[in-house]
Parts: C-alpha cells; sequence; structure tokens
C-alpha cells in the first residue's frame, strides 16, 4: 500500500427520519441561545418548522438565501445576525444555504447546525464560496465546517426531481474525482466507492417516488460520503471545468456537472485505470462513461451544455479559461483535447466505450 495522509474532520451526525425533531438538543449542546435561520425563499415554510421546533431560542429567519452566494446576500444576512445577538446559524436547504451559513461563519465565527434538503453534499465540506463582481472565490476555512449536521430523509421529500437527480450526480462528481485525487488513500476511496454505489442506486427511487423515505435515507448516506470526500481531498478536471464554465457562463451549478461528468471520465478513463474499474463496479456498469451517462438519462436529467444554456460559440473561450493554469489531472491537459471534451458535453454525446 502507498503512503498517505488522512486527516479525520470533526463532524457530528445525526441520522433518521424525524431527526429534525432532535435540533433543538444540538442548538442546546453548543450552549447556543440565539439562532438565526438560513433558508431560500422558495423554503420559508421548512424555515418556520425550524423556528417553532426551536421556541425561544429562535431568533429569526433570513429567507433570500441564493445560489452561489452573493457577497450583497452573505453582508445583508452578517448584518442581520450581529443585529439579533445571534450565537449560532441554522442552514435548512441545499448547498447554497449551507453556503450562506459559511460566509456568515467565516467573519462571525458563528457555528452552523446545517440540515440539507438535496444531496449536493456541502455540509461535509470547510470549503466556501462568495460571489464578487460575477467572480466566485472559494477557500477551505475550519471555521467554516458546519459542527452539527442533522440528515432527514423527509426533509427531501419536497424535492423536485431534477433537483434530486442533478444534486445526487454532483455529489457522485465529488466521489468520482476522489478515487483519482493525488491524495486519494484507503479511507477515502472507500468512502468513494460507497457513495457512487448507494447513490446511484437510490436515485432512481427518488425519481420515481419522492415519498420513498428508504431511498431517501441512502441517497443522504452517499450525499455525506461523498461531501467528506470532497472535505478531505483535492479534486481534479472535473470540478476546474464546473467552476470555469459556472463562473463565466453562469450554468446551473447541478446541471453542469451532471452533464459534464461522463465526458470529464471519459477524458481520464485510460490514465486512471483503478479509479475506473471501481467506478464502474459501483455502478453496476460494463463502462465508468456510459454508466454515469445511462444514469443521468435515466433520471431524466439534461445530457448537454446546450440544453442547459450554454452558447455553442463559449466553448472556445471555455477550453482556453480551464486550461490556462496548470492543475492536477490524471492525463495531461491540452487545449484540443478539452475542447473536444467540451463539445461531446454541448452536444450530450454518449461517450463511446473505452
Ligand atoms: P441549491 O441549494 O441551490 O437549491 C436549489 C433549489 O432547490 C433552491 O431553490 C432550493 O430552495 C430548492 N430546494 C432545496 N431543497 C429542497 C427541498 N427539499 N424541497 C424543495 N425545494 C428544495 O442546490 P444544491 O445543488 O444543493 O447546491 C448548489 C450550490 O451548492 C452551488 O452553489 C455549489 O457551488 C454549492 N456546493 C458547495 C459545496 C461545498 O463543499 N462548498 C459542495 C457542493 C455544492
Amino acid at each position: 500500500m502507498k503512503s498517505f495522509v488522512y486527516q479525520n474532520l470533526p463532524m457530528r451526525v445525526v441520522f433518521g427520519d424525524g431527526a429534525i425533531t432532535q435540533l433543538p438538543n444540538e442548538v442546546e449542546r453548543l450552549g447556543a441561545r440565539s439562532a438565526l435561520i438560513l433558508c431560500t425563499e422558495h423554503q420559508r415554510a421548512s424555515a418556520e418548522r425550524v423556528a417553532a421546533l426551536l421556541g425561544e431560542r429562535s431568533a429569526g429567519i433570513y429567507d433570500r438565501a441564493q445560489m452561489h452566494v452573493p457577497i450583497e446576500t452573505a453582508q445583508e444576512a452578517r448584518q442581520m445576525a450581529r443585529a439579533l445577538g445571534a450565537d449560532v446559524c441554522v442552514a435548512i436547504g441545499g448547498g447554497s444555504t449551507i453556503g450562506l451559513g459559511k460566509a456568515i461563519a467565516l467573519t462571525s465565527e458563528l457555528p452552523i447546525v446545517a440540515l440539507p434538503t438535496t444531496f449536493a453534499g456541502s455540509e461535509m465540506t470547510p470549503i466556501y464560496g462568495i460571489t464578487e463582481n460575477r467572480l466566485k472565490k472559494t477557500g477551505r476555512d475550519p471555521r467554516v465546517l458546519p459542527q452539527s449536521v442533522i440528515y432527514d430523509p423527509s426533509l427531501t421529500s419536497t424535492l423536485p426531481p431534477l433537483i434530486a437527480a442533478t444534486s445526487g450526480i454532483n455529489a457522485i462528481a465529488h466521489a468520482v474525482e476522489a478515487l483519482y485525487s493525488p491524495d486519494a488513500n484507503p479511507i477515502t476511496s472507500l468512502m468513494a466507492e460507497e457513495s457512487i454505489r448507494t447513490l446511484s442506486h437510490s436515485l432512481p427511487r427518488i425519481v420515481e417516488d419522492s415519498a420513498d423515505i428508504e431511498a431517501a435515507s441512502n441517497a443522504l448516506y452517499g450525499a455525506w460520503l461523498a461531501g467528506a470526500c470532497l472535505g478531505a481531498v483535492g479534486m481534479a478536471l472535473h470540478h476546474k471545468l464546473c467552476h470555469t464554465l459556472g463562473g463565466t457562463f453562469n450554468l446551473p451549478h447541478a446541471e453542469m456537472h451532471t452533464v459534464v461528468l461522463p465526458h470529464s471520465i471519459a477524458y481520464n478513463r485510460e490514465a486512471a485505470p483503478e479509479a475506473m474499474e471501481r467506478i464502474a463496479h459501483a455502478l453496476g456498469a460494463t463502462d465508468p462513461a456510459q454508466g454515469i451517462y445511462d444514469l443521468a438519462a435515466k433520471l431524466g436529467a439534461p445530457l448537454s451544455l446546450a440544453e442547459i444554456g450554454m452558447a455553442e460559440d463559449g466553448l472556445e473561450t471555455a477550453a482556453q479559461l480551464a486550461t490556462e493554469n496548470p492543475y492536477y489531472n490524471p492525463r495531461p491537459i491540452d487545449r484540443a483535447s478539452i475542447l473536444e471534451l467540451l463539445t461531446n458535453a454541448y452536444h450530450g454525446t454518449r461517450p463511446s466505450p473505452n
């Protein structure tokens, strides 16, 4: 076995159907008395349920969380936390809402209790992102790692199938790249393979029946493992491409991950054979790139960049931006090959077998 470094992050997880009722205990454990509750406008009703559960410990609700954490939103929410004298943030929602909690924690050190309602996995990472002047800056900071995560599968039952499917494939993307990360180690690889297996088996059941609690539990477990992989090891080409496309062309985050992932895998297929074998095995497929593409198709998720609003004349710029700064990837990066990858993703072509 090759040498490696593995650092466990200090996570506390409360998991199970109805686990949301444990929230007051989790807030009390932190010694907190005054919670600012975060959500999107769309999830206001869930936040009100949280406020009712917290009773006097609820200081107020900030319901304007948005995709990619605009700096103006972060500043407004930080100001509200200060004005209310909040000593904890309770984030109920997907990666965007949890991301807002992280932006508050970054400057105030307020602890976060996260109640994830999608499968994106942000609650398990010390990674934050804030968007200023259309540029999303990301970083790692232990202060933004939630202190407690409550996974309650009943919270995902209202998820529209498209968000369930694409946030789940976003999580699979973390696990895929963890398997060929330069920091890959036996622990994260074990988590990654299990994550791909549980998500790929449970997502089709959830898309068919959003009230399938057993499937939602499995998917949340898979999302947890995927997020833990993202938090523990470095990512490669796929995440770089999605960051570039998302930032420059303002494409929807989870849908973009879903469209690009089969093509990123096909690109790296021959350079990371052991990882690819594990991905294919977890998917129950003969080829890892086709396996992910077929999963997305089965889930009714978008398959092409064209479908999600990318303009064809942006592909050259995207290839240029994605190759500008060198970064780790199992297969060397060159502009022509990346343009080919992006062109296949643009058209939604099914990857050919290896
Ligand atoms: P999201 O948080 O943007 O949510 C998408 C929409 O779905 C929102 O309108 C939200 O209100 C709604 N929604 C969420 N849960 C719902 C539910 N149960 N029922 C009904 N509606 C619901 O989507 P996401 O995919 O979870 O997060 C994407 C964001 O997370 C991106 O900005 C991405 O960069 C970030 N992210 C960060 C990390 C990290 O480690 N920092 C990891 C993954 C994703």
